[in-house]
């Protein structure tokens, strides 16, 4: 006999629709969960000036304790259940993720995971790269099937302002080749653009990465969390990328292939491969957002703007079976509301999570 599961909304118990196998929960506004992205560390080997700045991620900064983040047991559980809810794609992050040790170890775990229509999910990684060249074949082997490396200038002075982390880029752009070679193709490359610190190095990356195996992505600054004192003023917009990078080799817009596609694309006219641009400031894409993440001690968000999580540890470590995770997972969903980016300007929050904590 199957059992009617319920989950509370407003103090009133409602219960979770049965779903069929493709189907997704949707949200309030009837966004479908479609992407887990899962965070597995607080912690990272670099101190990016808009993400972990030095002075408030010191060497007195107190990270979680090991026994506070989820185990890859508990993390591959609550990545099926999600499975359940309509996730198709994962993405691994942090922090840092590659610092968790025996990284590939949790990929071989969710790589075995299957949705109920017995399709493989897509499981993916965001790194800052240092320690991806040592890692990408282990990675590879274990079932990742892309990444996503950060890298902010082509310029070596340019790039330690940013990063704050002693890596050169030559290394950064080794381990993007070791990625293409151990086969996690296409590696995407992350660039978040902060006005003033790092704007000239748009040409300069976009030209290096034309005619490569990998697509160059912008990221517009964004104002999450609050130690990075992000101002308007440094955001570049995604129209000003554009116009300076057609200005030398004109672009062209391609269409999205996918709801809840994150970057807008544009290719080159000549041939030369594509850029994406995450325009989440200037051009908010709240409609389209399916992503729900969990933090490195278990605690579901669902937005990265978010100013509390939804614990999941305590009902893991205190015996909750399956059907009662379900619920509250598909609970947190169902009453979602989330626009933040849509809102800015009139959403004022004083304790927004930090990226470092939750991941991109
Ligand atoms: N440490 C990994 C890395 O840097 O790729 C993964 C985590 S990092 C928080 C994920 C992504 O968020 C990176 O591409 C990073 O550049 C981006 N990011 C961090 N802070 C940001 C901010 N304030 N605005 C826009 N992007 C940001
Ligand atoms: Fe670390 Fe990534 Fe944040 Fe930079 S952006 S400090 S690499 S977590
Ligand atoms: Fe999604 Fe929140 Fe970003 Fe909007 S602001 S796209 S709801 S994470």
């Amino acid at each position: 006999m199957s059992r009617v599961i319920f989950h509370e909304e407003n103090g009133v118990d409602r219960p979770v629709p049965t779903l069929a196998p493709g189907q997704a929960v949707q949200d309030a506004y009837g966004r479908p969960l479609r992407d887990l992205r899962i965070s597995v560390t607080d912690r990272c080997n670099f101190r990016c000036r808009y993400c972990m700045p030095r002075e408030v991620y010191g060497a007195d900064h107190v990270f979680l304790p090991r026994s506070a983040l989820l185990t890859f047991e508990e993390i591959t559980r609550v990545a099926r259940i999600a499975l359940t809810l309509g996730v198709r794609k994962i993405r691994l992050t942090g922090g840092e993720p590659l610092m968790r040790k025996q990284l590939d170890v949790l990929v071989g775990m969710l790589a075995e995971l299957r949705t109920p229509d017995g399709a493989a999910p897509e499981l993916t990684l965001t790194t800052n790269g240092a320690l991806l060249a040592r890692q990408a074949a282990a990675l590879a082997r274990a079932g990742l099937n892309r990444v996503t490396v950060s890298l902010d200038a082509m310029d070596d002075a340019v790039f330690q302002r940013m990063s704050d982390g002693g890596v050169p880029v030559a290394d950064i752009l080794a381990a993007m080749d070791a990625a293409v070679q151990a086969g996690l193709q296409p590696v995407k490359v992350n660039m978040v653009v902060r006005r003033g610190m790092n704007d000239d190095q748009i040409l300069p990356m976009a030209r290096h990465f034309r005619h490569s195996d990998k697509v160059l992505r912008f990221i517009e600054y964004m104002d999450v969390g609050h130690s990075n004192g992000w101002r308007m003023d440094e955001v570049v917009t995604g129209a000003e990328i554009i116009r300076l990078i057609s200005a030398e080799f004109p672009l062209v817009p391609v269409q999205a292939q996918y709801r809840g596609e994150v970057a807008s694309r544009w290719c080159y006219a000549d041939g030369a491969g594509e850029i994406g641009l995450i325009t989440s400031v200037s051009q908010p894409f709240c409609g389209d957002c399916t992503r729900l993440r969990l933090s490195p001690e278990g605690k579901l968000f669902t937005c990265l703007f978010a100013d509390h999580g939804h614990d999941l540890r305590e009902l893991i470590r205190t015996g909750a079976d399956d059907a009662v995770l379900a619920a509250h997972l598909s609970g947190v969903w169902l009453t979602r509301k989330d626009r933040y980016s849509e809102q800015r300007g009139q959403a004022h929050r004083d304790n927004k999570i930090e990226m470092s904590y939750i991941g991109g």
